[in-house]
Parts: structure tokens; sequence; C-alpha cells
């Protein structure tokens, strides 16, 4: 069997013209632009690289990008004051502090401070709770990328095994309440899961977001099962995922390649939270598919 590859660079584009298109919408119907802050502090040459992508990206589909620099000295007091004055700032929907913060820094405190209507990563505490209670949240870009693909691939979930390797707080645990919440049958596995191949090779749905070059091999995964491989690793041969990809495609019903798959749609669900919390702010209807 060969897998069908789920183009999520393609799928990602998709996602951007949706928002493009409610973001006309919102400036022709309401006079309304949303707007999206980018924080970055210091040099990490990583993160300079997202945020200018984040915001040529905004820009592309007719949002307000602001981008805001503080040096990697700077006190975690001056980070506090720039994220409360972008709360009351009414021209800013979301607010994306760029991570890691430098090591004198809280970056608890400073998630916290942020305004949870405009925590357009969804790291806020009162996200991952609502989250968590099948409420109404901003949803974690990363695994919001994953679901979408996986319900555009399945249609319904419901009653699908879902496996999802790694318990971060960025993705492997908001990406099992999501499959939850869709009605998968969930486990989540981490370095203690004991056989782990034994576990994966019951799931539907296996989400790798580990960090570990290639390591879920084509053993692991029941034949037909759809595979999303989150990791993203630099090794000798450039940029591979946590799944070992060809021998894996060969087994799987759907995968989804690394570079080209659930990266580009990170950024995209940036846009999309962004504009999802602005309508939400002016009390206006949400755009279909841009959220869980
Ligand atoms: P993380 O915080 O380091 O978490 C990794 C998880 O993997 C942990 O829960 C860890 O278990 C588990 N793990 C480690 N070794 C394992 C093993 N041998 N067997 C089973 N589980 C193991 O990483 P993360 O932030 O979630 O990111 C995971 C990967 O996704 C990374 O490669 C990252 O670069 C990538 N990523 C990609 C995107 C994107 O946009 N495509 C976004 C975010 C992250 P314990 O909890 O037991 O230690």
């Amino acid at each position: 069997m060969t897998a069908t590859v789920i183009d999520g660079k393609a799928f990602a584009a998709k996602v951007r013209a949706k928002v493009g298109t409610h973001v006309a919408r919102l400036k022709d119907e309401h006079g309304i632009t949303p707007g999206l802050a980018v924080v970055l502090v210091g040099e990490d040459p990583a993160s300079q690289v997202y945020v200018k992508m984040k915001g040529k990206m905004t820009k592309e589909v007719g949002m307000l990008s602001l981008e805001y620099r503080l040096n990697a000295d700077a006190d975690e007091d001056d980070v506090l004051r720039l994220v409360a004055d972008l709360n009351a700032n009414p021209e800013v929907h979301g607010i994306l502090v760029q991570l890691p913060l430098p090591k004198h820094m809280e970056e608890a405190k400073v998630l916290a401070a942020i305004d949870p209507a405009k925590d357009v990563d969804g790291f806020h505490i009162s996200n991952v709770g609502l989250l968590a209670t099948g409420q109404k949240a901003m949803i974690p870009c990363t695994p919001l990328g994953c679901l979408m693909m996986l319900r555009d691939h399945h249609g319904d979930l419901s009653g699908m095994n879902a496996v999802v390797i790694g318990r971060s707080n960025i993705v492997g645990k908001p990406m099992a309440q999501l499959l939850l919440g869709d009605s998968c049958t969930v486990t989540i596995a981490h370095s203690r899961t004991r056989d782990l191949a034994e576990v994966v090779r019951r799931a539907d749905i296996v989400v790798a977001a580990v960090g570990r070059p290639r390591m879920v091999g084509a053993g692991w995964i029941k034949p037909g099962a759809t595979v999303i491989d989150v990791g993203i690793n630099r090794t000798d041969d450039g940029l591979v995922g946590d799944v070992d990809y060809a021998p894996v495609a060969e087994v799987a019903g759907a995968i989804t390649p690394v570079p080209g798959g659930v990266g580009p749609m990170t950024i995209a669900c940036l846009l999309a939270n962004t504009v999802t919390a602005c309508c939400r702010a002016n009390d206006l209807a949400e755009p279909d598919g841009l959220t869980a």
C-alpha cells in the first residue's frame, strides 16, 4: 500500500485564502481590520525567522501586522508593560509572545499576562481550561492545524482510535483534547510508555510529537492508519520528522510529509485564530472551519 500524502502546504494556502476572504469581509461590511501583534525578545535566530514569516503572511491576508522587538537584556517588567498596552489596544485582536523568552524571564508569568481573548497561541491557562472542559477557547495553532487536516481527510473522526505520542503543553496535550472533542478514543503516549510500538499499532490515527528523528517505524503502524508527523528535527540529511517517512508511507493509508505537512498549517492557524478572536471581540459570526 502507498499512502495518500496529506499536503499541508496546499491545505495551508487554502486556509490562508479563507482567512483573507473573511478579513476582506470584515473590512467591507464592518470597517474592522483584524490585527496581530508579535513580541520578540532577544536575537534567537530561529525566532527571528519565524517572526519575519508571521509578519509577511499576516500582511498577505490583509491583516494589520505589528511587531515589537526588545533587547535580550530587557526586564520582564518591560515585556509585561508591553503586553498590558497590547491588551488595551483596540486595533490588536491577537497577541503572540515568541518563545523561548530569555532565561531571566518567567514564561508562565508573561503568558498569564496576555488577555485570554487575544491569546492566539492558546497557551493561557484560561484557554487550556476552556479547551479541556469542551468550551469555546483559543486553540493552540499546531494541534489545530493537525485537527483540520484530519477532519478534511476523514470527515467524521468519531470512534477512531487515536494515539498521540508526546505530552507537551503546546502539542501533545491539546492535540489529545481536540481528538477527544471529536469523539476519538485517545491514548497519550510519552517517554515512560511501555511497549510503545504495540500501543501505536492499535491506532487508526497516529500523531507523533516527540522530537526524535524517524522514531516511528513501519512496524509500528496498523495498515491503512493515518499518520500526522509534527516532529521537526535537523539532521545531517536535512529536516526530518519523527516518522520514518518512506517505509511508513508503504503501510499507512495517509501521511503528512516533513517539511510540507504540519509546519505550514501552524502559521495558517495563527492567522485563523486572529480572525476568530477579532470576530469574537466584535460579537460577529465566526467563519466556519477556522477553529475547533
Ligand atoms: P517536547 O516539549 O520536547 O515534548 C516531547 C514529548 O515527547 C514529551 O512528552 C516526551 O515525553 C516525549 N518523548 C520523548 N522521548 C520519547 C520516546 N522515546 N518515546 C515516547 N515519547 C517520547 O516537544 P514539543 O514541543 O511537543 O515538540 C515535539 C516535536 O514537534 C519537536 O520536534 C518540535 O520541533 C515539533 N514541533 C513542530 C511544530 C510545527 O509547527 N510543525 C510546532 C511545535 C513543535 P516525556 O513527557 O515523558 O518527557
